[in-house]
């Protein structure tokens, strides 16, 4: 049966006020597209200060920042992998950064955090490869945890969400 605490939602990670939301950063943590320029956008441009003293974040870990004008109180910046057609680790790396970001969570007392579909943009990853990792990563770390009591997943767009939708549900006979 797959955790309780798990919601699955449509729309703009940027407008969720839970304590911290996942932002899919580049290594550099410099700002780019996607929803790392959305979210930098919206909280202003102390972020971007704050990231550039931080001085980057390998691929497969996690950092954590304000979330200055965001609803959000903190962002946790996570770098997936970029996709290299499956031979490169990537789906070892994904895991990875899902698991990093929750356990910084942990140690940082969040218990609520939202996620994005990491490296599902401009990194290539395809969704329906990417999507049940990030769920069974997450549903395994809930598992050994009891202080996270939502874990939301935000798809942008109805056809990330529906695809969501069908790992989740197949989760529960896995
Ligand atoms: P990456 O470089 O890790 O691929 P992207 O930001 O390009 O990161 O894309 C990651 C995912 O975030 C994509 O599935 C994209 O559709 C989604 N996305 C883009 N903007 C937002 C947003 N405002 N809220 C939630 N998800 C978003």
């Amino acid at each position: 049966m797959i955790d309780q605490r798990i919601e699955i939602i449509e729309g703009d990670i940027t407008k969720l006020a839970v304590d911290a939301i996942v932002n899919a950063a580049n290594e550099m943590l410099l700002g780019g597209g996607g929803v790392d320029g959305a979210i930098h956008r919206v909280a202003g441009p102390q972020l971007l200060e704050e990231c550039l003293k931080i001085g980057g974040c390998p691929t497969g870990e996690a950092r954590l920042t304000q979330g200055y004008h965001l609803p959000a109180r903190y962002v946790i910046h996570t770098v997936g992998p970029i996709w290299a057609g499956g031979v490169d680790n990537e789906d070892v790396m994904l895991a990875s950064a899902y698991r990093s970001s929750l356990a910084l969570a942990v140690q940082n007392d969040i218990h609520s955090i939202a996620f994005p579909s990491i490296s599902t943009g401009s990194y290539g990853f395809p969704m329906e490869r990417a999507a049940p990792i990030a769920l069974r990563t997450v549903r395994d770390f809930l598992a050994t945890n009891s202080t996270l009591q939502r874990v939301i997943f935000v798809c942008f767009g109805e056809a990330a969400h529906t695809l969501y939708l069908r790992f989740y549900n197949a989760l529960h006979i896995t």
